[in-house]
């Protein structure tokens, strides 16, 4: 065990403690670029290996791929099952969005064959904003809370990119129904506004994820992958930041991801990594701002450079 173990934080009402830097698992995909079955294998070990507890993926990212890799990945660690959580996601596929009750009962099978596992922790309706909210609130929850009555999944979430589709499914679904939001995009360096929502989910003890804390490569010394959808004035604000950090021997990713990490009541930051440099790297910026603190003149200095782009965001769903 580390001299200064990782933070874990409560999530919601689930009674789960999750290690506050969670492991986004869409890179197995090959989403962010080719990773070798090896590299995965080592980076999710030494992820595990530095208390990270929390490992999150998607039927969708890479077609299945991230999926069958994290399986691999969980199995070789040989520990278990209680000692890791889990979560995927459903609804939305390679081939499209099917929000339908049916679609999502049997994509939980798939997915835990896919995964090896018994059961999941957390099974989310993936990017919301791309279905009917209506079906949503009336067809697919309502399917989910079945999958929890037969054990599959043990808590049930929605994500998105907008956040009012949060407030709009919450208001309209029995307390209790939810018990997880993953946000992403939406609290770091240069977009914040979860925290507007953050009293509001907490008054409905909803337990809160934020992920892509680097912006989904936006914050990175390499940059976003092709497909980025930010706009080319906030791909070129966030490139000037990222070139500010690694003039001054500072590095934009670590800045980004101990900002996310500063609010509590966010219980957990959901960081996609592919490589063991990259899990080292993040842990240390955790276990960093823990004990020193964070890097208040630089953070200042790229916020400055970002401000004509803070909040900026790119239009998702219907
Ligand atoms: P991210 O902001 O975490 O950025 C990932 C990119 O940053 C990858 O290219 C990765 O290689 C790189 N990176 C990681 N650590 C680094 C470091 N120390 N230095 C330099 N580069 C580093 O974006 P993300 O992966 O899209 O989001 C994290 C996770 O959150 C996903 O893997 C997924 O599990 C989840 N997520 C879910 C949704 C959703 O449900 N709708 C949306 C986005 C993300």
């Amino acid at each position: 065990m580390a001299a200064n173990p990782l933070e874990q934080r409560p999530l919601g009402k689930t009674g789960l403690n999750v290690s506050c830097v969670g492991f986004g698992a869409s890179p197995l995909g090959n989403v962010f670029g080719v990773v070798s079955e090896s590299d995965a294998i080592a980076t999710v070990r030494r992820a595990f290996n530095l208390g990270i507890n929390f490992f999150d993926t998607s039927p969708y990212y890479g077609g299945t791929l991230s999926e069958k890799i994290l399986g691999k990945c969980l199995k070789a660690l040989e520990v278990p099952r209680n000692q890791y959580i889990v979560s995927t996601k459903c609804g939305r596929y390679k081939e499209g969005f099917d929000f339908s009750a049916e679609r999502v009962t049997k994509s939980i099978d798939e997915s835990l064959e896919r995964l090896q596992l018994d059961y999941v922790d957390f099974l989310q309706c993936h990017d919301i904003e791309f279905g009917s909210l209506n079906q949503i609130i009336t067809e697919t929850l309502p399917a989910l809370v079945k999958l929890k009555e037969a054990g599959k999944v043990k808590f049930i979430g929605i994500t998105g990119l907008p956040l009012e589709v949060f407030t709009y499914v919450l208001e309209r679904v029995p307390p209790g129904t939810v018990d997880v939001v993953l946000s992403y995009c939406h609290y770091g360096i240069n977009d914040n506004t979860l925290e507007e929502v953050v009293p509001y989910l907490k008054s409905k003890g909803v337990g809160i994820i934020s992920a892509s804390p680097l912006a989904m490569g936006l914050l990175t010394e390499c940059g976003p992958p092709d497909w980025h959808p930010a706009s080319p004035q906030l791909k070129a604000a966030c490139e000037a930041a990222a070139a500010h950090c690694k003039e001054r021997g500072k590095n934009i990713s670590k800045l980004a991801l101990q900002y996310s990490l500063c609010n509590k009541d966010i219980s957990t930051i959901l960081v996609g990594m592919n490589s063991v440099k990259q899990v080292d790297e993040n842990v240390e910026a955790a276990i960093e701002l823990a004990t020193v603190g964070k890097d208040e003149k630089t953070l200042a200095e790229i916020e400055g450079i970002l401000k004509p782009v803070k909040n900026h965001t790119w239009p998702s769903g219907i």
